[in-house]
């Protein structure tokens, strides 16, 4: 089950998560149909008259309800990761409906090796291949910073409600200016600074789980690696790994927003749908512009999205017929990033 594939440059899975007791209650029906072999999803309608046909869609993997954490792992990121050890920039998207399992995938349950998620599980891939290396240095930095109403937050700094700005240098391209970077020696210390940052997302605001599930959380690993070269000089080389808990993509009108809300909302739509653009460009290869100056998502992720760098979008999605309309949009989305 876990057997590595090649690394595409842009490669879109589907994940699918259980039903919940809740909807188990409510007696809600599966649409959805999920054959691994064949990367494929089919989901019913299921207000649908019966000569109405099923729509499928195939994906390079999809992953059913008893998917477990490693196989996201191992099939989808793992070759990711290797290829920022050797100094590749790379980008792994959670994107779906609040609920569906985006932060569940990209975090999971720190503290039980069965069921973490993507980012705690490459803190152990990168620390574990660093130490088998012998005639490298390596330097291991990390980030976490939050894009909210397209304003960018540092959440590793005290004052986190300072609002950053992205600059563009010659020397660095694309940065944030003053975003905290916090040395690791070692699987533990990142996974106590992704601790802080979450800590940090959720102090002062009223009602966090509205606003983690109207944010962007990315978490950014920087690796640096130093060898001496056959010339005696040292030779130096950056990867960068970008895992992005993407904010919910629920459309926002249905929950009959008002004002500010609204407004909030396009801002959302906004950066979804410009990375969804800037993905299409890039799988489609042959569009000479790439809008990534659209949003701050997007413009932050330039130097890791195209070009050497890899991309994995991690769909979610629910089970249930009540989620209809949702999981559709997240499919159809998904299928034209790919
Ligand atoms: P999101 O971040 O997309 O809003 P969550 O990750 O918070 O969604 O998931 C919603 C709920 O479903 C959580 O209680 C989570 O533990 C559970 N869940 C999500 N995906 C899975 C899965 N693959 N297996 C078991 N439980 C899951
Ligand atoms: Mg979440």
């Amino acid at each position: 089950m876990s057997k590595a594939k090649p690394c595409e440059t842009v490669r879109v899975v589907v994940r699918c998560r259980p039903f919940s007791t809740r909807e188990e209650g409510a007696k809600c029906e599966n649409i959805l149909d999920i054959d691994d072999k064949l990367g494929q999803i089919t989901i019913r309608n299921p207000r649908a008259t019966s000569d109405e046909p099923l729509k499928v869609f195939t994906f390079n993997s999809v992953y059913g309800w008893r998917s477990k954490q490693n196989d996201i792992y191992d099939d989808a990121v793992r070759p990711l990761v290797e290829s920022v050890l050797q100094g590749f920039n790379g980008t792994i998207f959670a994107y779906g409906q609040t609920g569906t399992g985006k932060t569940y995938t990209m975090q999971g349950v720190s503290n039980d090796p069965e069921r973490r998620g993507v980012i705690p599980n490459s803190f152990q891939h990168i620390f574990t291949l660093i130490s088998r290396t012998q005639n490298q240095k390596y330097l291991v930095r990390s980030s976490y910073l939050e894009i909210y109403q397209e304003e960018i937050r540092d959440l590793l700094c005290k004052d986190n409600n300072k609002k950053l700005e992205l600059k563009e240098s010659p020397d660095f391209g694309i940065y944030v200016k003053d975003l905290s970077s916090v040395v690791t020696k070692n699987a533990a210390e990142i996974g106590h600074v992704m601790n802080i940052g979450n800590q940090s997302r959720s102090v002062g605001f009223t009602n966090m789980n509205e606003r983690s599930s109207r944010s962007h959380a990315i978490f950014v690993v920087t690796v640096e690696c130093s060898e001496m070269g056959p010339d005696g000089e040292d030779h130096i080389r950056v990867g960068k790994l970008n895992m992005v808990d993407l904010a919910g993509s629920e459309r926002q009108s249905k929950t009959g927003a008002k004002g500010k809300r609204l407004k909030e909302a396009a801002k959302i739509n906004l950066s979804l749908s410009a990375l969804g653009n800037v993905i299409s460009a890039l799988v489609d290869g042959k569009s000479t512009h790439v809008p990534y100056r659209d949003s701050k998502l997007t413009r932050l992720l330039q130097d890791s999205l195209g070009g050497n760098a890899r991309t994995v979008m991690i769909a979610t999605v629910g089970p249930s017929h009540k989620n209809f309309g949702e999981t559709l949009a997240t499919l159809r989305y998904a299928s034209r990033t790919k």
